[in-house]
């Protein structure tokens, strides 16, 4: 056994991975301190789904019953076809949980982040920073200075970068790594189940993938919320980001040929609850890593969404890094540790979520969800560190 050593991290980003990240290490006895650039660390109210590889994560962490009691399991997953809404593919939480264990999570992402963000706060009440946007870094043999846009500075062991798909850190690290427009822009919106047509809300959830477009939703909080997602196939560079508005007749006309059921409820979406986007995606990196910094999440293996596997991989990386520490002797021994387990796995959900995007949206070929190539059988909690 190793004896444990002491080492200061600082996480660049309070997302869902760099919450998981520092709870992870807290429980390990590392103290951590997390900085934001928003002015207030919050999750923005969209959806996202949790699969059975995370929650063994979230599990470890302490918060996966808590985030349980505030989500919905999904019960049955649909897979219709795009114009008569006609079942195709049934897979319930029943076959799930009998193949890898644990039922899936429709989630709130401001629930996702409140959970780990309360247990953060209950170890280490002053350890997080909002209205800290990182601009640059110094590192030596002893530590790394973190630069920030105020001009203030911190200075700690270790710098984990977990600051999102564009990130900042990623950049300074290699520089001259650039996005490639997916060709895609996404939809999101949320909407109270009241409004939700009867046929939809009998199924539940549905994925519904039609020539060069793609439409999912899912109940959220028990059922009190339907997230709706559509991404389609576009030759415009809409930007990047969660908060640009869209209308009810841009998305379904983007959708025209679809079902009436789901137009119906592309229609019903209350007015300032729909958003839109340019999907952006990325060549893997070729390392993580440089001396005592290294990447996580979106950071590290920035994915399009086709698996839905981009919270839950941010969420395994945050276990492992702190596993990686538990059971290393030096920052370049738990970095490398760390590194040498996730890249693997993040490069292969990275290129295996771009080639389900292209899957989807060509109704020749058959689709294989998260499940089918069998990553929801990971276990963070055991793989060899
Ligand atoms: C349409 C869509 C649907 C999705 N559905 C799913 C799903 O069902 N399941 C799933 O697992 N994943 C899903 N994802 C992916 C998931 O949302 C992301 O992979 C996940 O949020 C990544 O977490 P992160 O912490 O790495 O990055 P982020 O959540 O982007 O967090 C990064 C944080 O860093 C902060 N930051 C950025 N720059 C700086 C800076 N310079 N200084 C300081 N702070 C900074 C940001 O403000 C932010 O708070 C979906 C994504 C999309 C687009």
């Amino acid at each position: 056994m190793t004896e444990k050593f002491n080492a200061q991290v600082t996480i660049i980003g309070g997302g869902i991975g760099g919450m998981a990240t520092a709870l992870a290490l807290q429980r390990r006895g590392f103290q951590v301190a997390v900085y934001e650039r928003a002015k207030e660390i919050r999750e923005v109210g969209a959806g996202v789904i949790i699969t059975a590889n995370a929650r063994r994560a979230l599990h470890d962490l302490g918060v996966d019953e808590k985030l349980e009691a505030l989500s919905s399991t999904i019960s049955i997953f649909h897979t219709c076809h795009f114009a008569t809404g006609e079942v195709l593919r049934a897979v319930s939480s029943e076959d799930i949980r009998r193949k890898v264990g644990i039922a899936s999570l429709g989630v709130y992402r401001a629930d996702l982040h409140s959970v780990l963000m309360a247990s953060v706060l209950a170890n280490d009440p002053h350890c997080l920073h909002a209205s800290s946007e990182f601009v640059g870094l110094e590192q030596d043999e002893t530590g790394v200075t973190v630069k920030f846009a105020s001009g203030a500075s911190a200075r700690s062991d270790v710098v984990v970068g977990a600051d999102g798909n564009a990130s900042a850190v990623r950049s300074f690290l290699f520089p001259g790594e650039a996005p490639k427009f997916a060709g895609q822009v996404a939809f999101r919106s949320l909407i109270p189940y009241a409004l939700v047509p009867a046929s939809v809300r009998e199924r539940g959830s549905i994925m519904s993938a039609g020539p060069g477009r793609y439409l999912l939703c899912y109940p959220l909080r028990g059922g009190q919320i339907m997230n709706l997602i559509g991404l389609v196939q576009s030759g415009e560079w809409e930007e990047e980001g969660w908060t640009t508005p869209a209308t009810n007749e841009e998305f379904a006309q983007a959708f025209a040929g679809y079902e009436p059921d789901l137009l119906e409820l592309i229609h019903r979406i209350p007015q300032g609850e729909l958003f839109k986007w340019g999907l952006r995606d990325r060549e893997p990196l070729q390392n993580w890593t440089v001396g005592r910094v290294t990447t996580l999440g979106d950071a590290a293996h920035p994915m399009t969404p086709f698996l839905g596997q981009g919270a839950c991989m941010a969420i395994e990386d945050g276990l492992i890094l702190a596993r990686a520490f538990a059971a290393s002797s030096t920052v370049q021994e738990a970095l490398g540790r760390y590194e040498a387990v996730r890249k693997p796995r993040g490069t292969l959900v990275q290129l295996a979520s771009r080639e389900e995007g292209q899957t989807l949206q060509d109704p020749s070929k058959k689709r294989r969800t998260a499940q089918d190539r069998g990553l929801m059988d990971y276990d963070p909690v055991s793989v060899p560190v």
